[in-house]
């Protein structure tokens, strides 16, 4: 098995991506996990970044962020207005769920979240995810039932407040194996399903030249983890890479890698009938990626 999430970051991605892979996984008999952001697109903001961070403008420049992203993206709540990302496609939301797939909630707002989140108040903190909480029930009509923290950054706080929201899961955290978080010295009883695998954008220009040796990384990685995630983005996969997705599908499908949504992977393992394991959460860097993510300290 190999747990599959699909993260939607943009107006863009929700607009033009989810319906490109939905047709995608549609074709390889594969379903997902697809956490959407639900507010406004700032996605323009990381601009800011570049003042801040060395090494970013060379990041945007190997990706070719302008050209997969696209110039309104790329100005999106900065010079031109942030427009909302689910709450303004609730169509294309509900056909993530109509086709089969699991929806959760990535965001409020995405850019907020990753580029400020250890400086918001805890009435912020709040805010952000009752406001996707609350979006993802206008569009689908139900509770979300997994939360999926922008760019693999959370903290302490969120992870008690989602605890509040009865989940069935969260996907907060880059990690090895499905776990249960301890907080304040007690597990809670939301596990998390991490990502395990390293993302496109991360590999592209760092530790791979291309998609394609990329996804062959994936494909050997994915066949030899016991519970593998690998997270695709809707701007990419959905985009400029999605024939490199395609050919990993049909080589995963012929080597026996079966892509089910996190929810399934997480089933298996409860059915395993051995007891989650407990982990304390710490912060690392993993490569290709600015920052830190959230993940469980080991030992
Ligand atoms: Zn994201």
């Amino acid at each position: 098995m190999l747990g599959l999430r699909i993260d939607v970051d943009t107006h863009d991605g929700m607009k033009r991506g989810v319906p490109a892979l939905l047709d995608l996984l549609r074709d390889a008999g594969v379903k997902g996990t697809f956490y959407l952001s639900m507010g406004p697109d700032n996605a323009g903001k990381a601009i800011f970044n570049v003042l801040r961070r060395p090494g970013f403008l060379g990041k945007m420049r190997r990706t070719g962020a302008a050209g997969v992203y696209g110039w309104r993206t790329v100005l999106s709540g900065t010079l031109l207005p942030a427009r909302l990302i689910a709450l303004a496609l609730p169509d294309v939301a509900r056909r993530v769920t109509a086709e089969g797939h699991e929806a959760g909630v990535h965001a409020w707002d995405h850019r907020r979240w990753q580029d400020k989140l250890l400086r918001l108040s805890d009435e912020e903190v709040t805010t952000q995810l009752c406001r996707g909480r609350t979006a993802f029930r206008k569009i689908f009509g139900a509770d979300p039932r997994t939360f999926a923290a922008p760019a693999w950054f959370s903290d302490e706080r969120a992870l008690r407040l989602q605890e509040e929201f009865g989940l069935a899961y969260a996907s907060d955290c880059r990690g090895s194996e499905p776990f249960l978080p301890v907080v304040g010295g007690a597990a809670l009883a939301t596990p998390q399903v991490p990502a395990t695998l390293p993302t496109l954008d991360e590999a592209l220009g760092d530790t791979h030249h291309d998609a394609r040796a990329f996804y062959d990384s994936i494909l050997d990685a994915a066949s030899s983890a016991a519970w593998p995630v690998l997270t695709v983005h809707a701007e990419l996969e959905g985009g400029p890479y999605a024939d490199d997705l395609r050919r990993f599908l049909r080589e995963a499908a012929a080597r026996g890698v079966r892509p089910v949504p996190l929810g399934e992977l997480l089933a298996a393992r409860r059915a395993t009938g051995v007891p989650l394991p407990e982990r304390p959460m710490g912060y690392g860097a993993v490569p290709g990626r600015h920052g830190t993510v959230f993940m469980p300290s080991e030992g």
